[in-house]
């Protein structure tokens, strides 16, 4: 088996040859590797190249592939039942485990997905306000939901044009789009459309269009303003939560969201979203109330079991400090070698990305050098001939988790040097 010719029978029978757009190498200049096999920082190639993982399915492995005691907990699952489509124990001790320990988690409610996740927020949280427009931020990402798939239409701010086809017209207006970091505009979108808005979304770590690490007192801003004009915030923490910390984003920035969606870690590498929250609004959520939201395999065991795993082991461990600790020290090793190409290597926690070296720090999509992709290309391809694998796009974050050991990471700052050495 090679991944070439599996690519070529992948093409014949799903459009570009695969399930999700990233995953197909586009624009990289050659097909994607197609891997068989995983095991802590590792991914196996059909081809038995090994290569360390610095992509972790995009977010949710955050310790590592096939963790041995998430691995025992899914196999004593499946032996068991893998799914009810009825009340079950699993789901409980997992929602019991959030609730108890993030407050503004009241109530929640599992989907299977992060795009269901934010999908659903959405739908809360204009029943609840009885409200109808969205604001969102340029560059954040928020899943495949319709009226977020869209980007700013003439204006610096204001009502949004739908940025895929496909979208009807009046679903892209129902959302006004704002730039990230600008006090200003900000205010203006709020006096212009704030008593028409039912929530505002934001991911408080913008951490899909590059790293775009937000001032805090920009977030403190939209939630004041949120506030101020009855209208709900939703933290999107799909890619931040229990990542950054227990509690994500909302307990670094001690910020209190209204609602909040999960996914990725959450799941622990099985297909998990939930939304959660005051419950007052959770409470209109069917059965309780007119909101309704449901799902044929929501609360899958298996996605359970290996999620409360994910979350438990990472408080036992203290991960959040481990990764800490662990990214600070990665960065250590490779930002000499970025700066010396006259690159930035950030990270914010366990996450990280690189750029062409910019006077102020990047907190824009319309800040980030055109140089990106031909740039994260030529490091890309280089890092993947000795045996490293990124993520495979120029606007996607690095993510280490808790298999990649300081000598792990010692190996992979040693690959990237060769690699930037090489452009
Ligand atoms: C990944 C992601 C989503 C979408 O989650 P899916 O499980 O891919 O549907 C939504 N919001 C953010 C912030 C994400 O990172």
């Amino acid at each position: 088996m090679q991944s070439k010719d599996l690519f070529e029978r992948s093409k014949k029978v799903a459009p570009g040859g695969v399930h999700s757009p990233v995953r197909s190498f586009a624009g990289m200049g050659r097909e994607p590797v197609f891997f068989k096999k995983a095991q802590g920082p590792y991914l196996w190639s059909v081809e038995e190249q090994r290569y360390i993982d610095f992509c972790q399915s995009f977010g949710p492995l955050v310790l590592g592939h096939r963790d041995e005691e998430i691995e025992a907990d899914v196999h004593e699952m499946i032996s068991t039942a893998w799914s009810f489509g009825a009340c079950e124990p699993y789901s409980l001790e997992l929602a019991e485990w959030i609730t108890s320990h993030i407050p503004w988690v009241e109530k929640l409610r599992f989907v299977s997905s992060g795009t269901e996740a934010v999908m659903s927020a959405l739908r809360v949280a204009r029943a609840a306000t009885g409200k109808d427009k969205i604001l969102k931020f340029e560059g954040c990402y928020h899943g495949h939901v319709d009226s977020l798939l869209v980007k700013a239409g003439s204006g610096l701010a204001g009502v949004a044009a739908s940025s895929s086809a496909g979208i009807s017209q009046r679903m892209a207006e129902a959302t006004i789009v704002t730039p990230l970091d600008d006090d200003a505009l900000l205010e203006k979108v709020f006096q212009d459309f704030g008593s028409e808005l039912a929530a505002v979304i934001i991911e408080p770590l913008p951490a899909n269009y590059g790293l775009l690490i937000q001032r805090k007192e920009f977030l403190q801003k939209v939630a004041a303003l949120a506030k101020a004009n009855n209208v709900l915030l939703i933290f999107d923490e799909v890619i931040s939560g229990f990542r950054m910390a227990l509690g994500g984003m909302a307990e670094i920035l001690g910020i209190t969201p209204d609602l909040v969606t999960y996914g990725k870690v959450i799941g622990g590498g099985f297909p998990v979203g939930c939304y959660g929250g005051r419950k007052d609004l959770l409470d209109l959520v069917a059965p309780n109330g007119p909101v309704y939201q449901a799902g044929t395999l929501s609360a899958n065991p298996v996605g359970m079991r290996a999620g409360l795993r994910t979350l438990q082991k990472m408080k036992r461990l203290n991960g959040w400090s481990v990764l800490e600790e662990r990214s600070a020290y990665f960065e250590s090793q490779v930002k000499g070698a970025f700066a010396d190409k006259g690159m930035t290597f950030i990270r914010q926690g366990s996450l990280f990305w690189f750029h062409y070296k910019t006077d102020a720090p990047l907190r824009r999509v319309d800040q980030i050098p055109p140089q990106q992709k031909e740039n994260f290309n030529k490091v890309f391809l280089s890092g993947l001939k000795n045996g490293l694998y990124l993520a495979p796009n120029a606007y996607e974050v690095g993510f280490i988790s808790m298999a990649h050991t300081n000598e792990i990471l010692d190996q992979s700052a040693s690959i990237l040097k060769a690699a930037l050495k090489e452009i």
